[in-house]
């Protein structure tokens, strides 16, 4: 398959951030850019007018990823009305951050739910769509403190070092089926997400980036692009650091 050829499309959490700049990224004339969100309608309006903007087709729903029957309904309509899914980008997450020894059962489900499970309950369904066309790209949202962890953020460390995991055990078992799956770990990008830091938290992680500053939604959503390519196609099971230097 080329890079000009008619594609369809499906990224998770779509509506903001890195999804967002996913959802752009990945546009052209020619493809059809399903997104979801969580609750936020108004800026599901404003990605799917900068997927127009860039050529492509855009459809949005609000869908919870942590709920296997509402997305497997979401993506079977999807494969009913397109026929086929070629690219799957997980990238839908949360955080709740806290303490070990004071973080509430609910905060740890909510996260593991969301960013883990809720990769899981998309790859299922798309995989089995992918396997019958023997032509599959997923690209999951991984994160740099999956690898290197990071205080406060127990659930969430978890559910991304699981995400390495779960993409390199997926792509062993569809590889075959000439699909890839790889993870990009994003280290600290300006999103809704890294909004609430002080200034002075933000000096203090700046201090730990080689390249001396935070990320832009689009450096990661350009990897992405590339995994989703042609150029890409002999590279299954890796994690890609875009990260300023943060993880070597
Ligand atoms: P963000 O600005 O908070 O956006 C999160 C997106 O996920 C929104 O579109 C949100 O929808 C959607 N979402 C949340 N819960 C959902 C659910 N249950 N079902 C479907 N969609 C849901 O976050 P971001 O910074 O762009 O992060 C995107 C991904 O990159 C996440 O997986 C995050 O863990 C990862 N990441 C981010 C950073 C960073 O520094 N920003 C670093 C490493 C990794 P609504 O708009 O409706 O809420």
């Amino acid at each position: 398959m080329t890079d000009s050829a008619e594609r369809v499309i499906v990224v998770s959490g779509g509506s903001r951030g890195i999804g967002r700049a996913i959802c752009t990224a990945l546009s052209a004339p020619g493809r059809m850019v399903h997104f979801n969100y969580n609750r936020n309608l108004d800026a599901a309006r404003t990605t799917a007018a900068a997927i127009e903007a860039a050529g492509g087709q855009a459809r949005f729903e609000e869908v919870d990823v942590a709920s296997e029957s509402a997305v497997a309904d979401y993506l079977n309509a999807i494969l009913k009305a397109s026929g086929r899914i070629d690219v799957l980008v997980n990238n839908a997450g949360i955080t709740r951050d806290g303490l070990l020894v004071r973080m509430k059962e609910a905060d740890w489900d909510a996260v593991l739910d969301v960013n883990l499970k809720g990769t899981f309950n998309c790859m299922k369904v798309a995989a089995k769509a992918m396997m019958k066309q023997r032509y599959g790209r997923i690209i999951n949202i991984s994160s740099v403190v999956g690898v290197s962890g990071n205080p406060g953020q127990a659930n969430y460390v978890a559910s991304k070092a699981g995400i390495i995991g779960l993409t390199k055990a997926v792509a062993r078992e569809l590889a075959s089926r000439n699909i890839t799956v790889n993870a990009v770990a994003p280290g600290y990008i300006d999103t809704d997400m890294t909004g609430d830091l002080n200034d002075s938290a933000k000096a203090a992680i700046i201090a730990e980036i080689p390249l001396g500053r935070i990320g832009k939604p689009e450096e990661i959503a350009g990897v992405v692009a590339f995994l989703a390519s042609p150029a890409a196609d002999y590279i299954t099971g890796q994690t890609i650091h875009v990260s300023g230097g943060m993880y070597m």
